[in-house]
């Protein structure tokens, strides 16, 4: 018997939130974000199931992208951060997969390597984030040096916003349309964030990620499933313990939770080895046997402890970390942390298995 631990992936959640988020960009096509492992589900599993209806990918590391190509994938698939030396480059054109340029340094390998096919490139601008991109005002010199390079196929521009989840994004696509508007190239701006709250902004294609994992990317703001997004992960495992305590006893590491009434307690075989944040105080909810309760003390390395003193469960009870039943968000929002972080955090111990 192994450890009571697995990841369930839900294939067709990721296809029903792809269709909902190509739905809601209208005209626009979407690339479905599949960076970090497809936000930690599995790139090739989440891929194939878009495979007939994807509009492209985008990624980071080229070894991913050549596996999609290697697994038949024809759609476009762009490197978000472009490419960081000149036998990238290469073989990203030979591939044809698409490339963020972002960088001087960048443009001027792109101008000094020999390239026997030409490279698809969107021109990454800052308009605000300060994290990559070249200034708005620099683009036609940027794009009259690509042409001029002879190496580029189809050209696209594109730019990240810092606050489409919260304050709002007008003056970075102000700027942003600004310089790439009269270009007449097409144009890539919206995350889930900016697709779910500003339609004006979809442009040519849109960058959809964490709501295609179900993850609301403003859960303040509104729910995964009041979106109608699905849950693609679900994290589970099993009460493999139980103790009774007397009040003024203590659970786990530095005794950081005290009873303060005889209480029932479940330990839980999930630690933050396993993925489930450190951080996670006491209180953060969890779906025990199909009941809501919260976790107690300080998550160890293997396991976590949890409430049961009002709910009907006891060794072998089944347990959901986060996913159908127990929303990711809500567990990241009482770790002071994202769903995004909670899903690529996923731990390489813990078996993956498709329903
Ligand atoms: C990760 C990423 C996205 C997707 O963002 P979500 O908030 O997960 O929708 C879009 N564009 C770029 C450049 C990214 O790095």
């Amino acid at each position: 018997m192994s450890r009571p631990i697995l990841a369930r992936i839900d294939p067709q959640a990721f296809r029903h939130n792809y269709l909902l988020s190509k739905n809601l960009a209208g005209k626009a096509q979407a690339l479905a974000v599949v960076k970090a492992n497809a936000y930690g589900h599995g790139l090739l599993r989440c891929a194939e199931a878009v495979r007939d209806v994807a509009d492209g990918f985008a990624l980071l590391e080229l070894a991913e992208a050549m596996s999609l190509r290697g697994a038949g994938f024809t759609q476009p698939i762009v490197l978000l951060e472009g490419f960081f030396a000149h036998d990238d480059l290469q073989l990203a054109a030979a591939h044809s997969i698409t490339s963020a340029i972002h960088c001087e340094e960048q443009l001027r390998m792109l101008e000094l390597t020999e390239l026997e096919h030409p490279l698809d490139v969107f021109v990454k601008l800052n308009t605000g984030m300060n994290r990559l991109g070249f200034v708005p005002e620099q683009l036609a010199t940027v794009l009259n040096r690509l042409r001029a390079s002879g190496k580029v196929g189809q050209i696209g521009v594109m730019t990240h916003f810092a606050c489409a989840d919260g304050t709002g994004i007008d003056a970075q696509l102000a700027r942003f349309e600004a310089a790439a508007l009269p270009t007449g190239l097409a144009c890539s701006v919206a995350n889930s964030a900016a697709l779910l709250r500003y339609p004006h902004a979809h442009h040519q294609w849109v960058r959809p990620g964490i709501m295609l994992y179900g993850g609301s990317p403003m859960p303040d703001l509104q729910s995964a499933e009041q979106i109608g997004l699905r849950p693609v992960m679900t994290f589970a495992s099993r009460v493999i313990g139980v103790q009774s305590l007397q009040a003024g006893e203590a659970v786990g590491y530095s005794a950081t939770f005290t009873a303060d009434r005889s209480m029932r307690v479940g330990t839980v075989a999930c630690g933050y080895a396993d993925g489930y944040p450190r951080h996670a105080p006491t209180g953060t909810p969890i779906l025990v046997n199909g009941q809501r309760t919260r976790t107690l003390g300080r998550v160890s390395m293997d396991m976590l402890a949890c409430d049961l003193t009002d709910i009907d469960a006891d060794v072998g009870s089944s347990v959901t970390l986060w996913g159908e039943g127990m929303p990711a968000d809500e567990v990241a929002t009482a770790a002071g942390t994202v769903s995004y972080e909670l899903f690529c955090a996923l731990a390489q111990r813990v078996p993956v298995v498709e329903c």
